[in-house]
């Protein structure tokens, strides 16, 4: 089926369905709440009732558009089942997380997604994995239903391409990306109060993470591989909330000549968030993958049931072969 056949498979879900409860991953960065606030206004363009939902809290720094105050806090609050669900940026079931528990268990479930990793747990499933964004996808099927582009809209949707393009650096950014960011801007959005808003600003508290989280820098695989620790007391100690946590891999992957970057997160004693980010050659989708997560070729991540310890070793195993695929195709 082509992309324009699924994105009006996708609008007729919209329009001939009502009361969707809309949700996005756990953890949610730019692109979940972007998308989930676009899909709320589309929702609203059209006189839908929705609720906008995910687990967990979503970063502070990117409530700031309308809608953002509607978002409800699964983790914490309670819902009626529904039987109309939207997931958004999810690369499978298991990232809607404890979310889940209020989707009905037939219920029909529109997956709008760009992971390689998506699995097409939806009744309708729309994984474009070209797009920049899952806000991308939205983007399209905002214009394949003729609905107007207005600043509330564009405003969210900017903000999934700003983010998950790194600020339009990574390889994701193509001339179709730009020329649709074009068009947001020329609704009204401001390049430089989005950017400052959603990549800019630094809380005091990541800062005092960054200090520490830096010292626990370990280069290994010939300096191609940089790994770095968010261990549970400095956690603790500083008082860092997860989206202070955001970001801090970058600093390992961009490293010269490391191809690899990896910043492993204390969760609790047996239980480890991995981030792992590439620069040119491995696969981290792959290799994520293996464990139980997924992501993108670029960037991906997992969780591991295991001490810090077990869960950095775990990972050396895995990239022993990755590492030794790409020297080998280097040759
Ligand atoms: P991050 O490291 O920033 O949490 O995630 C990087 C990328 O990998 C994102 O696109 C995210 O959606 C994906 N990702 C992170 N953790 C998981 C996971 O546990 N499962 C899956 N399927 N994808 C993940
Ligand atoms: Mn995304």
């Amino acid at each position: 089926m082509s992309y324009k056949e699924q994105l009006s498979i996708a609008g007729r879900f919209l329009t001939e369905n009502d009361h969707f409860l809309v949700l996005n991953h756990v953890s949610p960065d730019g692109d979940a709440t972007g998308s989930l606030l676009a899909m709320g206004h589309l929702l609203q363009t059209l006189g839908k009732t929705f609720t906008l939902a995910n687990e967990g809290q979503t970063p502070r720094k990117l409530l700031f558009l309308p809608l953002s105050e509607s978002i409800l806090d699964l983790s914490t609050q309670e819902l009626p089942p529904f039987s109309t669900v939207i997931a958004l940026d999810c690369g499978d079931f298991k990232r809607i997380g404890d979310a889940s528990r209020f989707i009905m268990e037939n219920a029909q479930i529109l997956n709008i997604d760009h992971h390689p990793t998506n699995d097409f747990f939806g009744t309708v499933n729309i994984v474009q994995t070209e797009a920049c964004s899952t806000a991308e996808i939205l983007f399209d099927l905002v214009k394949q239903m003729d609905i107007p582009l207005t600043e509330e809209l564009a405003k969210p949707l900017y903000m999934g391409f700003l983010t998950d393009t790194g600020g339009f650096r990574y390889s994701n950014t193509t001339a179709e990306v730009m020329s649709k960011a074009a068009e947001l801007l020329s609704c009204g959005v401001s390049p430089s109060d989005m950017a400052e808003r959603c990549l800019e600003t630094i809380s005091k508290t990541y800062v005092q993470l960054l200090r520490l989280v830096l010292e626990t820098i370990d280069v290994s695989f010939s300096g191609k591989v940089a790994t770095l620790s968010a261990t549970l007391d400095t956690i603790k100690e500083v008082d860092a909330d997860s989206d202070d946590l955001d970001g801090l891999v970058n600093y390992a992957r961009n490293i010269e000549g490391v191809e690899v970057g990896i910043l492993f997160k204390e969760k609790d004693e047996n239980t480890i968030k991995v981030s792992l980010r590439s620069k040119h050659q491995v696969d981290v989708g792959k290799i994520a993958k293996e464990l139980g997560g997924g992501g993108h070729v670029r960037a991906a991540g997992c969780t591991i049931n295991a001490s810090l310890k077990e869960a950095k070793q775990m990972i050396y195993e895995i990239l022993k072969q990755a590492m030794g695929e790409h020297d080998e195709h280097s040759n």
